[in-house]
């Protein structure tokens, strides 16, 4: 387990580090702007949708380690995917990383290393704020969202 522990983290890591998808997303028709006063993590998450389909995702912002791999990971996970695809797959995370679900049942491919998030209860929000941003994007909510 603790190999595989410290392989978890290295993904963490090599994301936090060379975040997918961080970039303008120019073509945007959802966009919305989260913040986490916790730990002071702050992403806009940016969509362009074809019909229900997610065609792409793009993210900008800064935070900590947890929360720069979480969005990077979460654009990687949700591009192609319907809207209704993204909130269950969100669901499970969500379920996993607060510990109200056991990680090998969740089918969450990668996004399982965030798993060991629901030993530490005070990341859990950083690991779900990009997430929490991309509802409100698809969802069209126009003020900023808070984990507060
Ligand atoms: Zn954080």
């Amino acid at each position: 387990m603790a190999d595989l522990r410290e392989l978890y983290q290295e993904l963490i890591l090599e994301h936090s580090k060379a975040p997918r998808n961080y970039r303008a997303l120019t073509a945007a028709d959802h966009k919305a702007e989260g913040y986490n006063p916790l730990c002071g993590d702050r992403f806009t998450v940016s969509v362009q949708m074809e019909g229900d389909s997610i065609q792409d995702i793009a993210f900008q912002g800064s935070g900590c380690a947890i929360s720069k791999a979480s969005a990077s990971m979460m654009t990687q996970s949700v591009k192609g995917k319907t809207k209704q695809q993204a909130k269950e797959l969100f669901e499970r995370f969500h379920r996993t990383v607060t510990g109200n679900q056991n990680p090998d049942s969740a089918d969450l491919g990668k996004l399982t290393v965030f798993a060991g998030v629901s030993e530490f209860p005070t990341r859990v929000k950083c690991a779900t704020l990009a997430w929490h941003t991309l509802q409100a994007a698809l969802e069209g909510k126009q003020e900023a969202v808070s984990t507060e």
